[in-house]
């Protein structure tokens, strides 16, 4: 192709993604993702927020364990002090076009990811995620003004190079932790105060991102279709992924017995060439 065209296209390379982790999830999230969608060249990409530095893990993910001083528990400041390092390493560290933040109990659909922002201007302020079907707003003081801000939960949140240079003065460096602090919300809850209310920047949802806590149920989503989708997650809570319905002439590559999050079968439909597919 020349130039002129490729410039066009997004690529892997325009794309910088960090899953935010525990050492509690070492044995369980992390192999599930290093086993399907994150590996080879995509892995390449992807670098892992943690809490605690693992030998093995470092050598699994090709040194991309970033393990940082935020406490491990699940609160609201230690969520927050790791968004911050997902911050400084996508803004310090790269010069890609788009951060894409995971939780690390999502399944990506990398290809389906970079076709749907090649949809949007990196160029321009952009943040998406998924469609949680509330328009709920969130009263937050910060520096003694009010600000009515809508957000993106769910476990992908993505956005472009020309926001987080506005985000910058607010996030980078540890920042963020001070604006935790005062505000005392959930990261997803603080990211919308910043780019919506204070930097005044609209938000793009997108129903291709699936997710557990939008109370969704994914057997809504025809098997055919699920090609064309973005992220799916499980939830905790239960031992199976009850929404993903492989019914209907569909064989899941593997039982609930040795795919309980069933992120392994709906890979294998995506993939089914893949190594660890069975044939
Ligand atoms: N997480 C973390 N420390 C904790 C618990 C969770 O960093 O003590 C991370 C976890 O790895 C995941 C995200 O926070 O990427 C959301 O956690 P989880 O899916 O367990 O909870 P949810 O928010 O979905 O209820
Ligand atoms: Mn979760």
């Amino acid at each position: 192709l020349p130039s002129s065209q490729t410039d066009f296209k997004l690529q892997l390379k325009d794309l910088f993604m960090t899953v935010k982790t525990t050492h509690m999830n070492y044995e369980t999230r992390i192999p599930l993702l290093l086993k399907t969608w994150c590996k080879a060249k995509v892995q390449e990409q992807v670098y892992f927020v943690t809490d605690k530095d693992d030998e093995n893990l470092q050598k699994a993910t090709g040194n991309h364990l970033v393990p940082t001083k935020c406490g491990e528990t699940h609160g609201k400041p230690d969520l927050c002090c790791k968004t911050g390092v997902e911050f400084d390493i996508f803004y310090f560290k790269s010069t890609a076009k788009w951060w894409c933040h995971f939780d690390d109990d999502t399944y990506v659909n990398i290809d389906r990811l970079l076709e749907y922002l090649e949809t949007l201007n990196w160029k321009k302020p952009h943040y998406t995620g998924g469609d949680h079907g509330s328009d709920h707003r969130f009263k937050t003081k910060f520096l003694g003004r009010l600000y009515y801000a809508g957000y993106l939960t769910g476990s992908v949140r993505c956005l472009s190079r020309s926001l987080a240079h506005l985000m910058q003065p607010f996030l980078g460096q540890g920042a963020l932790v001070e604006f935790c602090e005062q505000t005392n919300k959930p990261d997803d809850i603080l990211m919308g105060v910043l780019i919506n209310g204070i930097l005044n920047v609209t938000m793009t949802r997108s129903n291709l991102f699936h997710d557990h806590t939008f109370g969704q149920s994914f057997s809504d989503i025809k098997p055919e279709e699920w090609k064309s989708q973005i992220s799916f997650s499980y939830s905790k809570y239960s031992n199976s992924n009850k929404g993903v319905n492989f019914g209907d002439g569909i064989e899941p590559a593997f039982d609930h017995r040795e795919d309980k999050t069933r992120l392994l079968s709906i890979h294998c439909h995506l993939h089914p060439t893949d190594k660890i597919c069975p044939k």
